[in-house]
């Protein structure tokens, strides 16, 4: 009954778009779902919606961000077949979010917690640079923070993968790809600075190049060109010295070229002999969950770019996460309540 009623709210929770920046329908659900629960909500000025209990800073904070990768016009249908969940965001984030709602209220209702607060986020994918869970530590200040994602159930992540983005743009004078041979053409200048910039990338920072546009008829040379490229490193020397790197591009004239950073998201580590890793690797043994602490790149980010200590756990076992094709299984949802939950007997009660 009760699991039943955790897959329904996983299901309700995906169903609803909410591509980052547009999260507004998912927030307005939890707050009617959440109406006579115990603790307070209320939102911040970025648009959190915050659920807190007991006087004073948190001693604890969950974050769980309510924000997909899905525009809103995909198809949100949820779909349950052979023991499996279907559906875009079922699991990212909408399972985490989910179990955040029922391990909460579960544990309130049976006990008085030390002061603690969840925080729903926005802008925790694609662009939206950790915006809510950097304000969230900020107007909170917990003492520490456990972000917990849908996907990622068989391992603690300890460390938080950044990353640099920046959109690069080559402008040159275009013309005739025969009369007006020897001018440069910014396609081929973009094409030639990525080449090199992707062979020189650090082996601790790996650079993506993920779009390229320009350029127009065949027999035009391109006057405009862009690319957009990411770099991720558990190193922030690493990063800064890459986009320090991409400041300092000079291009011959007549080119010209234009650096546009995107988004920075810090990374850090927690020591994985600090006491929140051991609450969460004794609660994970106690109820069969393995032992393997691994990387990620979730709100915990943030956490631990503000000095707080943070770790993020998942909430379930699925596939395919940020495709239409996404899944999680939903009996894995019960090993994730049950870790949760833990945790926060362990670390409030
Ligand atoms: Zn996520």
């Amino acid at each position: 009954m009760a699991h039943a009623s955790l897959v329904a709210d996983v299901a309700a929770i995906a169903a609803i778009p909410a591509p980052t920046g547009a999260e507004e329908q998912r927030l307005a659900w939890l707050e009617r779902r959440l109406h006579d629960a115990p603790g307070i909500r209320s939102r911040d000025d970025v648009g959190n919606l915050i659920w807190r209990w007991g006087t004073g800073r948190p001693e604890l904070a969950i974050f769980a961000h309510v924000d997909t990768v899905f525009a809103a016009d995909v198809d949100h249908t949820v779909r349950e077949r052979d023991g499996w969940l279907h559906g875009p965001g079922v699991g990212d984030n909408a399972a985490a979010v989910a179990v955040a709602v029922h391990a909460v209220e579960q544990v309130l209702r049976e006990a008085v917690l030390a002061s603690g607060a969840v925080a729903f986020t926005v802008g925790e994918e694609g662009l939206g640079n950790l915006r809510g869970a950097h304000h969230a530590c900020a107007t909170l200040r917990p003492d520490a923070v456990i972000a917990v994602e849908g996907h990622g159930l068989d391992e603690i992540c300890v460390e938080a993968v950044g990353s640099f983005r920046a959109r690069l743009t080559m402008a040159g004078p275009g013309g005739h790809s025969w009369w007006d041979r020897g001018r440069p053409s910014a396609l081929h200048a973009l094409v030639s600075l990525l080449t090199v910039l992707l062979s020189e990338a650090a082996p601790d920072a790996p650079v993506n190049l993920g779009r390229v546009e320009g350029g127009g008829a065949i027999n035009a040379i391109a006057a405009l060109a862009t690319g957009t490229i990411e770099s991720r490193s558990l190193s922030d020397d690493a990063l800064d010295a890459f986009a320090a790197g991409l400041a300092d591009l000079c291009v011959p004239a007549p080119l010209t070229l234009t650096v546009e950073p995107l988004g920075r998201r810090p990374a850090g580590r927690i020591a994985p002999d600090h006491p929140l890793v051991a609450a969460v690797r004794n609660v994970r043994r106690t109820i069969g969950l393995p032992d393997v602490l691994a990387d990620g790149s979730t709100d915990a980010n943030a956490a631990l770019a503000a000095g707080i200590p943070a770790l993020s756990i998942g909430c379930a076992r699925g596939h395919d996460m940020h495709a239409t094709s996404e899944r999680i299984e939903t009996a894995s949802l019960g090993a994730g309540l049950a870790q949760l939950t833990g945790v926060l007997r362990r670390l409030l009660a």
